[in-house]
């Protein structure tokens, strides 16, 4: 390690702080008080952690790096209580967080790339391209700059629907887990927390055996493997079926129930034999279906498929949720919040990257 390097510890596990705290020859109970400044009272200045002593700051002052982002934009949607934050990273990079309140939850979204590689014809950060993956420290500081402006008590629930694959960061988006979950970091719980992902389905299981137990919510959009592949090209890496047992063994092994998030597309995957495999799918697998209206993404000025790509009347969207419902799916429709700010569901990308 470039010893001139500052150590970002907001990216640092409890454990990886209790090395740290070794490694510069002090006592190991220090990376428990600095752990609870920095994730509990939100304290991200050496000189105020008032209980280590004047020649330990002094030292740490040298050592740690505690601004890994700098928020500098926040915008408030008109018609809903949507707020979108920008971030900046120390290379100049920018990301966007996302908090979307409802009646009872108040959700923080978050991301774990800069843009990103998977290239989904529907979503916009896929159109801005992939340009590298965020540290550990730039994913929890999302949720620790937003909690400072909202209110860490405000917000209940975490999920990574951000910019980017969390699953192709997978180490970072880890340890960003074990910072949230751990049990001395307060207010959040493992349920609330929820890891959206297109499917790697290598890594499901890996984070099934993890032990995080987290919720894992699998990007389904079609069950139909050619027309997943058409607007979601990883699917010809990796299968719907491969995902599909990935996610059975997920939900077998954390005792969860995987979300399906479906994003609806006129003609496309809104038609009766589309009901009558999901219902197959989630008899199949412990699960519950999200149903997304797509949120246009033509500020990105789309070319060929996903240009093509119409949103379901929502009128249809209603009786497809209720056909579900009426055999024996669990389903939620999402409301499409924040779009006049572009903070909805996909349309997360940030130009001059
Ligand atoms: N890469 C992860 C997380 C990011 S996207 C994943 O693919 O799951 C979060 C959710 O929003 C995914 O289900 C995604 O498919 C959906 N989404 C993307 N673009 C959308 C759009 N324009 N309208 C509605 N939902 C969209």
């Amino acid at each position: 390690m470039n010893s001139n390097k500052k150590i970002s510890i907001k990216g640092l596990t409890l454990d990886e702080l209790e090395e740290f705290f070794l490694s510069i020859d002090e006592k190991k109970f220090r990376a428990q008080q600095v752990f609870n400044w920095v994730n509990n009272h939100l304290v991200f200045n050496i000189d105020e952690m008032l209980n280590l002593s004047k020649e330990l700051r002094v030292k740490l002052n040298e050592s740690v790096e505690l601004q890994d982002l700098v928020l500098s934009k926040i915008q408030n949607s008109v018609s809903t209580q949507t707020k979108k934050y920008l971030f900046e990273s120390n290379d100049g990079k920018k990301i966007e967080s996302v908090i979307i309140p409802d009646e009872k939850r108040n959700t923080l979204c978050i991301s774990t790339q800069v843009g990103c590689p998977l290239d989904c014809k529907f979503c916009a950060t896929g159109l801005m391209g992939y340009k590298r993956n965020l540290t550990t420290a730039e994913i929890v500081d999302q949720y620790l700059l937003a909690a400072k402006d909202y209110g860490k008590e405000n917000i209940t629930n975490i999920v990574y629907m951000g910019m980017g694959e969390p699953l192709l960061n997978f180490k970072n988006t880890l340890n960003s887990l074990k910072i949230f979950t751990h049990e001395l970091n307060k207010v959040l719980s493992k349920n609330r927390i929820t890891l959206s992902t297109a499917g790697i389905p290598q890594k499901i299981k890996e984070l099934a055996d993890s032990g995080l137990k987290v919720k894992l919510a699998l990007s389904l959009h079609s069950c139909f493997e050619e027309i997943r592949t058409r607007i979601m090209p990883i699917n010809k890496k990796y299968s719907l079926q491969q995902n599909l047992d990935a996610c059975r063994y997920y939900a077998d092994k954390t005792d969860t129930l995987i979300t399906f998030e479906y994003t609806m597309f006129k003609d496309l995957n809104d038609r009766k034999e589309d009901i009558n495999v999901l219902v197959k799918l989630t008899n199949k697998i412990p699960s519950k279906i999200n149903v997304i209206p797509f949120n246009d993404i033509k500020h990105m000025d789309p070319e060929g498929i996903s240009a093509e790509l119409s949103p379901t009347p929502m009128d249809r969207i209603y009786d497809f949720v209720e056909e579900l419902r009426k055999r024996n799916v669990t389903v939620m429709l999402r409301d499409t919040q924040g779009d006049d700010i572009v903070a909805a569901c996909g349309q997360l990308a940030v130009k001059d990257n």
